[in-house]
């Protein structure tokens, strides 16, 4: 038996996807070892079509919009013609573009220090309005993170700045690029990101309610992560510093 073989002896195909029912790995993707190799078989389907996989590309699938938004069961596709390759950066790209619930919820601010002003907020959504630019070269340009820039060009933050702009995608859209750009380990679960992000800002003493923000979710629902994760409560005293700095809010 060759790896194909082996492959097409554990998948089932099912509406254009073709997926696979063996061992899947913490992050979601299918695994399976053969001859003493351990291969992600999505890869490997690729690959056996297509040919060697240039390194540092990521093998990325075109049916994730096939499910609903936080179903990872695509990750289990292996029809090479689900797939395609790209960088993280396109894979960002091309994650915020299938973005598709368009549902603004003017809440909350994001954390951290800005580096942005009242007017170059206005010249920024202008800018980006006209089109041509993407959020990465702004972020780039103003040394900020893709996510602080999508917040201030969609009005979540700077909300005071007039002409906020649609980006089209729902605030946990919005979060799950925020934690997938942080912590970009493909074996990662999207539930271990969510689990490192409330750690690490709990660690910065930063507010529940603004953690929730950040995230897209509720004060109730970052305190059960936080449980979930063994995370301990801030001892009493510390419990009001906010990090956030002054003016860094919209
Ligand atoms: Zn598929």
């Amino acid at each position: 038996m060759d790896l194909k073989a082996r492959i097409n002896a554990d998948t089932k195909r099912t509406r254009g996807c073709w997926l696979w029912t063996g061992f899947i790995n913490a992050g979601g993707y299918g695994e399976v070892s053969f001859k003493g190799q351990k291969y992600l078989v999505h890869r490997a389907a690729y690959e056996l079509k297509y040919g060697p996989i240039p390194d540092g590309l990521l093998a990325c699938h075109t049916c994730d919009k096939n499910y609903p938004i936080g179903d990872t069961t695509y990750r289990r596709c292996r029809n090479p013609d689900h797939i395609f390759l790209g960088t993280h950066a396109d894979n960002m790209r091309d994650k915020a573009a299938k973005g598709r619930s368009a549902r603004p919820r003017h809440i909350g601010e994001a954390n951290g220090r800005s580096k942005l002003t009242t007017p170059l907020v206005r010249s920024l959504r202008a800018e980006y309005s006209q089109g041509g630019v993407t959020i990465a070269d702004l972020a780039a340009r103003h040394d900020i993170t893709e996510h602080n820039m999508r917040c201030a060009i969609r009005g979540l933050t700077w909300k005071h700045v007039d002409s906020p702009v649609d980006l089209g995608i729902s605030r946990k859209q919005d979060a799950g690029l925020m934690l997938l750009a942080r912590y970009p380990d493909p074996s990662l679960t999207y539930a271990d990101r969510q689990k490192l992000y409330v750690r690490e800002q709990r660690a910065a003493d930063v507010f529940m309610s603004e953690i929730a923000d950040a995230m897209g979710l509720t004060v109730k629902r970052v305190q059960l992560i936080a449980r979930e994760a063994g995370i301990p409560h801030r001892p009493p005293g510390k419990r009001h510093r906010s990090v956030r700095a002054p003016g860094g809010e919209g």
